[in-house]
């Protein structure tokens, strides 16, 4: 059988039942070694465990549970094995044309929720680039609840987003739904957004691995944060390195916000993987009042950037018009996430 890479070896431990047999013990060994793993018995007063050191691949269609004798069975290491901290235990830098994300250097990603107009893309980006943010975003294909409600511009909506990216030195980030418009969107965007919908759409992930374009992963509204780093694998397995993952809260129980914002999976990822993370308080809270605390919260929280919805006038806005910071707030929080990144030793990239 062909070496694991180092990363992929991964060790694996069978306990056994208290009863076990020696018969059932010899197969478990045999059955493992079956494999091409090695096992490696240690028996105790009461119950035997069994080292099973190996490629962990060999393993995803082999139930060693349904071995007569074994009551459990333990993985040694996380089942994501690109994203976690253990393949890699330096933070990784994503760069997005030019700017960088992780290892101290903050995203700050602003924009309208679509790309409306080439006039309002403009006085939008003009606002938020004097703002400090580095990043400029907006949908041309939007994933709407309602197949009636303002579907984006799509390629039309890229050229503008392109466009105004370039007269303002801002690097552009956009939503892509299919797998395949991935070769479209790839030609307008220095880096490509999977939308929280789509964070389980594994053929679209797959596609978007095979780029080599960042990515900014957005986390499921009912994901864990094992499986955003699990789809976060799928388009690392496929040999792009250059995700970015993205808090933007999950179903909550309370109508208060719009979702849970779950703050503490920015640590909590941070000690599972390498990957860098940042929050998107707009989408996580829906309210534009608890947006700035909220992104101060994910700064002070280790994020690597913050991810917020502006528009200059959002009562016309087409889309997500109740959630977006007017350009002067905007500026404020910007001044206010200044500080807080200071106080961490971070510094927004631009
Ligand atoms: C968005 O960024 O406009 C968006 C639709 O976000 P999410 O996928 O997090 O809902
Ligand atoms: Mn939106």
């Amino acid at each position: 059988m062909r070496d694991p890479p180092p990363h992929l070896a991964t060790p694996m431990i069978l306990v056994l039942q208290s009863g076990a047999s020696e018969e059932q013990i010899q197969h478990v060994v045999e059955r493992v070694e079956s494999l091409g793993m090695t096992a490696h018995l240690s028996r105790g007063t009461y119950r035997t465990i069994v080292g099973v050191i190996g490629d962990e691949r060999q393993l995803q269609e082999t139930p060693l549970e349904a071995i007569p004798g074994v009551a459990r069975v333990i993985s040694v290491m996380d089942p994501y094995k690109l994203a976690s901290r253990e393949s890699h235990p330096q933070p990784s830098v994503v760069d997005v044309a030019g700017v960088k994300i992780g290892g101290g250097h903050l995203a700050m990603i602003a924009g309208p929720c679509a790309v409306e107009s080439a006039e309002r893309m403009d006085s939008i980006a003009k606002a938020v680039k004097a703002a400090g943010a580095n990043i400029l975003r907006g949908g041309a294909f939007k994933p709407r609840t309602s197949p009636y409600a303002f579907q984006g511009h799509g390629e039309d909506g890229l050229k503008i987003l392109r466009d105004t990216g370039d007269r303002h030195g801002l690097p552009i980030v956009t939503e892509v739904m299919d797998p395949r418009r991935v070769e479209l969107v790839v030609k307008y965007t220095d880096m490509i957004q999977i939308g929280a919908r789509n964070m389980q759409n594994f053929v679209l992930l797959t596609e978007v691995g095979k780029t080599n374009k960042p990515v900014l992963l957005k986390r499921g509204m009912s994901a864990t944060v094992k499986d955003l780093l699990m789809s976060a694998e799928y388009i690392l397995s496929q040999g792009n390195p250059n995700v970015v993952l993205c808090e933007r809260g999950v179903k909550g129980f309370d109508s208060a916000t719009r979702n849970l914002y779950d703050v503490a999976a920015v640590p909590a990822v941070k000690a599972l993987s390498h990957l860098p993370i940042v929050v998107d308080p707009s989408h996580a809270t829906g309210r534009p009042d608890l947006i700035g605390p909220c992104a101060l919260a994910g700064v002070a929280a280790g994020a690597d950037g913050v991810h917020i919805e502006v528009h200059d006038c959002p009562e016309q806005a087409l889309s997500d018009g109740e959630q977006a910071l007017l350009p002067e707030r905007y500026a404020e929080v910007m001044q206010q996430i200044r500080r807080v990144a200071e106080a961490v030793g971070k510094s927004i990239s631009n």
